[in-house]
Formats: C-alpha cells, sequence, structure tokens
C-alpha cells in the first residue's frame, strides 16, 4: 500500500480537509473516550496547517446533540450541545474560517453527511476531493468517507490521524481495510520525527 504524505500531494483548488468529530467527549476523559483519540491532534493541526497555507477549505463536524435528546440504552450521555464534552479540543488549531458541521439533532448520526447540508457545503467551496482524519475510525469516520464517496466526491483517510474505538479489537483495522477496498485513497498528515532512544 502506498501512503502519500500530504506534503508529497499537490494539494489545490478542490481539495478540503474534514476535521471528523474532534471533542473532548471522544478524547481521554470523555464521556465516550476513543482510546488515544487525542493523538490525531498533533497530525491534524498538521493537516490544518498544509490546507490553511493553500487557503483551502477546512470543515470539522461535530456530534451535536440537543439536551432533551434521549440516548441510545447502549450509549452514554454525550456531546450534549454547549457542554464542555461537545467542545472542539482545545489543542485544536482551529480558527473563524473553519466550516462547522453539527450533526445529531435528531438521533445518532455517524456521518457528517447524515442529516446535514454537508454535501452542499462542500460543493458550495467547490470541493472534489475531501481528506478525513478525526474520530472514531470504525464510526464517523468511516461513515463521513463512504457517504463522501456515494455523492461522487473522492476521499482520503489520514492514517495517521484517526483512531478507534476498538470495542471489539481490530474494529479500526478493518473499518480501514473496508474503506480502501472501496477506494478511500490512504495518506498521512505527516509524523513526528520521533528520536529513538536505546536504553
Ligand atoms: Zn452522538
Amino acid at each position: 500500500m502506498s501512503v502519500l504524505h500530504l506534503d508529497d500531494l499537490d494539494l489545490g483548488p478542490g481539495d478540503v480537509l474534514i476535521l471528523v468529530d474532534v471533542q473532548n467527549d471522544f478524547l481521554p476523559g470523555g464521556a465516550m473516550a476513543v482510546p488515544r483519540g487525542h493523538e490525531v491532534i498533533a497530525p491534524l493541526n498538521r493537516a490544518i496547517a498544509a490546507f490553511r497555507r493553500r487557503r483551502l477549505p477546512i470543515f470539522a463536524t461535530r456530534d451535536w446533540h440537543p439536551a432533551d435528546h434521549r440516548f441510545r440504552n447502549t450509549l452514554p450521555r454525550h456531546c450534549v450541545m454547549g457542554t464542555r464534552g461537545a467542545r472542539f479540543a482545545g489543542s485544536l488549531a482551529l480558527s473563524s474560517d473553519v466550516h462547522i458541521v453539527s450533526k445529531g439533532a435528531d438521533g445518532e448520526a455517524y456521518s457528517g453527511f447524515q442529516g446535514t447540508a454537508l454535501k452542499d457545503r462542500l460543493r458550495a467551496v467547490g470541493a472534489r476531493h475531501v481528506f478525513c482524519g478525526g474520530l472514531a475510525t470504525e464510526y464517523a469516520v468511516r461513515a463521513t468517507c463512504i457517504d463522501a464517496l456515494d455523492r461522487d466526491f473522492t476521499a482520503s483517510i489520514l492514517l495517521d490521524a484517526v483512531r478507534a474505538l476498538d470495542a471489539q479489537p481490530g474494529d479500526g483495522d478493518r473499518a480501514i481495510a473496508e474503506l480502501l477496498a472501496l477506494g478511500v485513497l490512504p495518506s498521512e498528515a505527516g509524523a513526528h520525527h520521533v528520536v529513538e532512544r536505546r536504553v
């Protein structure tokens, strides 16, 4: 599998970044914490910088449930609009020009397209190719990528900027394999240069 680094992609008009559900409730300590979910923030911030440098649009989806939302039996109360848990991660480098997409007003919505105007809003900014990263791999990221393909966008998944809930071990890896088989392209935002230290 050849994974393209964002810096090696000739990003240009038509390319759009989608930050998927990078909210406190999905980060360690949150109501529906994704293990190591905070690790998506550094690569996503690099992706944000890459898109911003080229003045390309950036979207951020969020789970945004009304206070009287009836959560499904198995799900804890999470991402209630206006609460700290629903807020985007404080260390995510968002700015006022980011297009925010709220979902989950009536029921649980994994995909950023479900029950929202995301498709039209993407078309309005000339999007053809969406680059997705965020939380969690096998839920919101998977569903958003699949819906993007269904709506005739090209979709890339930022493999170093997603983390899985892995309720069943391997769920995240299986979702990635499924997405790649469907035609989602693998890319990465760029890893930290980690200096290996011998002990
Ligand atoms: Zn939800």
